[in-house]
């Protein structure tokens, strides 16, 4: 029988996260190609004669949207899993301790700890509100 070694791959101790990740990618994907589909029948059942175009614009813009938001979470997730394999999951990006078990369970994609998490939600806020106050 062929007997592998970890030491070089996933932590056994993240085998868990592993699983759930791959879940949640798999979701994601499914979901994804479901709104495309449901896109496409709201297309057919639109009426032709008074194409509310502004509406149909709007509707497009949160398919789009939404599609944003799940190519990232893919992506974080694909980060997460990489993270896995080369032993840096769990452990804060930001200042290298280690993400609590409680954390993960909630996003098990997470690159930071709780502390940097909120420090860096706050500089992004703080950027948009920037943004918001030139375009204004
Ligand atoms: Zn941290």
């Amino acid at each position: 029988m062929i007997t592998k070694t970890t030491k070089t791959g996933p932590r056994p101790k993240f085998a868990a996260y592993r699983k759930i990740l791959e879940k949640k990618a798999d979701e994601v994907r499914r979901s994804m190609s479901a709104q495309k589909a449901a896109q496409v029948v709201a297309r057919l059942d639109v009426p032709s004669d008074e194409g509310d175009l502004s509406q149909q614009h709007h509707e497009e813009w949160i398919f789009l949207n939404r599609n944003t938001i799940d190519m990232k979470l893919l992506r974080e997730i694909a980060d997460a899993l990489h993270r896995i394999q080369t032993g840096a999951y769990g452990t804060c990006m930001e200042c290298e301790e280690p993400i609590s078990p409680k954390r993960l369970d909630a996003v098990p994609w997470a690159r930071y700890c709780v502390a940097c998490q909120e420090a860096i939600a706050a500089r992004i806020a703080l950027g948009d509100y920037e943004d918001e106050y030139q375009e204004a």
